[in-house]
């Protein structure tokens, strides 16, 4: 299946091509670390109505749940795997030559289908990157990735891949960014709009720190909040995505989270609101070696 052979996904939430790629992607996914935890048809549910609504990005890996969130993942795109823009990581251990494309049919069985859209390397592990990438080409010439990316590297890193690796071959970084945690800014966001790299946010409300009504940053939320008709959350959101290149992947286990979460992409916050959030949330200063969870 070629990329764009995807039908075009529901209406709804605001897509963006994804770094290199010709593909329209939602900017508000899903991501699914613990979704396997909670209630499963609940789970379900959710990531079927975020479908709906045109979050096509569904972010996985083999790592959450042993396998579990995949597993679940590929009950909730049965049928409508031609709406999804399925990405899952392999783990830095198993990202071998060999056991990278081993992890691959792993995943795509769990996933109950024949392709990734983008496999990623969901961190940088004892197994050269040269290894690593001939894989993850060797996984594309079969038609069983149509792109691969990266996870939590920084611009040394992803230097070293473009290396190895030339031209336009890295779709993404998936990163830490969230309103408490900027350090991408500094240097990974404008490295990925130079070589025009998509950058993934993940943990974008800060895994389970979004910042409380109560405090200074919280009252700032509230206050453009209000002016929007919108949440805290969506405005958190629409703070993030508020660059061409990023795209954020909250993971949400009910349907009323997932559909304000795709409310965020209609937000469009004026420069005052932007400062505002700017000077509630500072980025801080550059710190050696990147954040991530
Ligand atoms: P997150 O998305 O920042 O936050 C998830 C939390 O927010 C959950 O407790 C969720 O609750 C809650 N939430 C979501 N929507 C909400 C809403 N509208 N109102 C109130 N609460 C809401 O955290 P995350 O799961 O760490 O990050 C997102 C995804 O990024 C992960 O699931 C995973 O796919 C990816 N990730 C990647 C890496 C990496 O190394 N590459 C690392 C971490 C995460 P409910 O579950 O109750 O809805």
């Amino acid at each position: 299946m070629q990329p764009d052979a995807m039908r075009s996904a529901p209406a709804g939430v605001r897509k963006r091509r994804f770094g290199p790629l010709q593909r329209e992607v939602s900017i508000i996914g899903q991501g699914t670390w613990y979704l396997e935890n909670g209630d499963r048809a609940s789970a379900i549910a959710a990531l079927r109505s975020g479908v709906e609504l045109g979050m096509n990005h569904i972010d996985t890996a083999e790592m959450y749940g042993s396998g579990a969130a995949e597993e679940l993942v590929g009950e909730a795109i049965a049928g409508r795997r031609e709406d999804v823009f399925l990405v899952s990581k392999v783990l830095p251990q198993n990202a071998s030559l060999r056991g990278t494309k081993i992890a691959c049919e792993r995943s795509l069985a769990r996933l109950r289908t024949d392709r990734l859209d983008c496999y990623l390397l969901h961190w940088r592990g004892p197994h050269p990157l040269e290894d690593t990438i001939a894989a993850f080409e060797a996984l594309r010439q079969e038609g069983k990735i149509l792109s691969w990316g990266v996870s939590n590297f920084d611009v040394s890193d992803l230097e070293e891949v473009r290396r190895i690796a030339g031209g336009s071959s890295i779709a993404c970084d998936q990163v830490l960014y969230h309103l408490q945690e900027r350090a991408i800014e500094h240097a990974v966001t404008p490295w990925c709009e130079q070589h025009a790299v998509a950058v993934t946010a993940y943990s974008p409300f800060g895994h389970d720190d979004f910042p409380d009504a109560r405090t200074p940053g919280g009252r700032v939320l509230a206050d453009i909040a209000k002016a929007h008709g919108a949440t805290t959350r969506q405005i958190a959101l629409a703070f993030l995505t508020r660059q061409s290149s990023v795209f954020v992947i909250p993971k949400a286990s009910t349907v009323a989270h997932v559909e304000e979460n795709a409310g965020a992409s209609a937000i469009n916050l004026a420069q005052a609101e932007i400062a505002l959030i700017d000077a509630a949330f500072p980025r801080g200063r550059p710190r050696r070696g990147l954040p991530m969870l």
